[in-house]
């Protein structure tokens, strides 16, 4: 992706929390209009194309129409998302970046551990989410004339993410700034706007999927559990968590059970 030669933008820690008292309460639009006009061609959609990221593409595009927008394939991704994938790109007539993990490293992780491990440990489950998903999400922020992402989190899909805030820090990244649009909206929000926008979104969500990753490792969910109950179900001790926006090895988790 060419950029403009824009110089990159860094806000400090005090304006950034001063931002994210201001954007309390505001809709993610006032948001994403903000970021547009701050960061230019320099902001990135980060979407692995779940309802909440399908919606801000909308919204973001609504802004700007050459909206930059990325993904993370990890080679294990279920065709339906593919699918909405190739929806967004015909939809907006926007480029989806998409990038993928370092073959080398997929292959020695394989080779030393078998193709689905894992469901052995969880610390294989982690080794696996940090090869396909986390590596390639550092280099991309770090080498791609970024200086702000757009994540879907919501507060409400899960205790890991309850303090998400409207704007932050990204020190994981060289300090650029993560934005969350959607932190305040709920699952109702988001299937509002799809259904009031008409917005592509993955077809799993009407065989009872609510939260969408890799495909070996999410489920559909049954009724009364959690939002992200199908995601890694076997485990009961990890976080619903895979790097990406929480690191599920220092994430706090509370079983229902311990509640
Ligand atoms: S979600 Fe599953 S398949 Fe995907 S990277 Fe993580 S462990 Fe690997």
């Amino acid at each position: 992706m060419a950029t403009t030669g824009r110089a990159p933008v860094r806000l400090s820690e005090a304006e950034v929390k001063h931002l994210a008292q201001n954007f309390q309460g505001k809709s993610p639009r006032e948001l994403l209009t903000w970021a547009a006009d701050k960061f230019g061609d320099r902001l990135t959609v980060c979407s692995s194309f779940q309802a909440e990221g399908c919606s801000i593409i909308d919204m973001a595009w609504r802004i700007n129409p050459k909206i930059r927008v990325f993904t993370i394939d990890t080679g294990r991704t279920p065709q339906e998302t593919y699918v909405v994938v190739d929806k967004i790109r015909e939809k907006y007539g926007i480029e989806v970046e998409v990038y993928l993990p370092d073959a080398a490293e997929i292959e020695k992780m394989v080779h030393e551990n078998g193709v689905n491990l894992f469901y052995k440990s969880i610390t294989n489950r982690f080794m696996c989410c940090d090869v396909r998903k986390v590596h390639p999400l550092n280099n991309v922020l770090t080498t791609r004339n970024i200086d702000a992402w757009i994540t879907g989190v919501r507060r409400s899909q899960a205790e890991t993410r309850s303090k998400t805030a409207m704007i932050d820090i990204d020190k994981e990244h060289g300090g650029i700034i993560k934005l969350n649009p959607l932190a305040e909206w709920t699952s109702k929000d988001v299937w509002d706007y799809i259904k009031a926008n008409d917005v592509p979104y993955n077809e799993l969500y009407d065989q009872g999927f609510t939260s969408i990753g890799c495909w070996p490792c999410t489920r559909a969910i049954q009724p009364g559990e959690d939002e992200r109950a199908g995601r890694w179900w076997w485990e009961l001790d990890a976080a619903k968590e895979c790097g990406i926006i929480i690191d599920p090895k220092t994430a706090k988790v509370t079983r229902a059970d311990s509640k």
